[in-house]
């Protein structure tokens, strides 16, 4: 394979290199409204008051979450009992970002400190995922919506012990994944992981055949990529992650 200038730099980091960064314009400044979503203090306190061995009756998803406005879908999504996984969370973890974002990342589930900070992507696999977004001059902090990526993840409770998704589980969880992509209206979709890219796409291909095209999700170019769990793991499999970073881009740009 022939390394290009990128490729190298990327290498040299953290297995990515700087993308020329979207135009920073006025326009496109995020309105408070559109800044970083925060769990709201009612959701901890449920958490914290249930606590985490309390029983938890299994019950139906909240109805109408094709049609709830942010404040609904968050509430829907933090007493959401429907599978149980429910039993087992601290929080759930809704997801953050630019509420207008051009790109939006579908991780698996919410791990360990995801569930204790209500926040995708916090661990060692959220820190190489900020890097691969900065080298693309995109960011998870508040930024304008060219630049700040909205985060999301197919299940919004972290499976027992960090075990795999179950079906079940990802049907149940699915409608308010789609009503995030509805309300965000990304112009790509960047989804990592096997669990992520499979239950998305309602395929059994391995990664490794479903990357490198465009994929759709809801009417969404989607871009499937390695997650970064993994590529910490399979260095070697870096520059494949970048090859993916650079044709998202590309589409996001089309
Ligand atoms: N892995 C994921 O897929 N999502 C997270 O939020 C954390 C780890």
């Amino acid at each position: 394979m022939r390394w290009s200038e990128r490729q190298r730099a990327m290498l040299k980091e953290i297995g990515v290199r700087l993308w020329e960064p979207p135009a920073n314009t006025d326009e496109a400044v995020a309105s408070p409204d559109v800044a970083v979503a925060e769990r709201p203090p009612a959701e901890a306190l449920r958490a914290e008051e249930r606590g985490a061995a309390a029983p938890v009756t299994i019950g139906p998803r909240a109805v109408g979450v094709e049609a709830m406005d942010w404040p609904a879908l968050r509430e829907a999504v933090a007493g959401c009992t429907a599978c149980k996984l429910c039993k087992g969370r601290t929080q759930t973890v809704f997801g953050v970002g630019n509420l207008n974002a051009h790109w939006m990342i579908v991780g698996e589930a919410p791990g360990e400190q995801e569930d204790r900070q209500g926040e995708p992507f916090v661990g060692k696999s959220g820190q190489l995922l900020d890097n691969m977004l900065r080298a693309l001059g995109l960011t998870r902090s508040e930024a304008d919506a060219a630049r700040q990526v909205y985060i999301a993840n197919t299940l919004k409770c972290r499976p027992p012990g960090n075990r795999n998704p179950e079906p079940e589980e990802l049907a149940q969880c699915e409608p308010f994944l789609i009503r995030q992509v509805a309300l965000v209206k990304p112009k790509i979709i960047l989804a990592m992981g096997r669990f992520a890219v499979q239950s998305l796409l309602r395929s059994s291909e391995p990664i490794g055949r479903l990357r490198g095209r465009v994929h759709h999700y809801q009417g969404v170019p989607l871009i499937v990529t390695y997650h970064p769990a993994y590529l910490l793991r399979n260095l070697e499999d870096k520059a494949k992650a970048w090859d993916d970073l650079c044709l998202a881009a590309a589409t996001a740009k089309a």
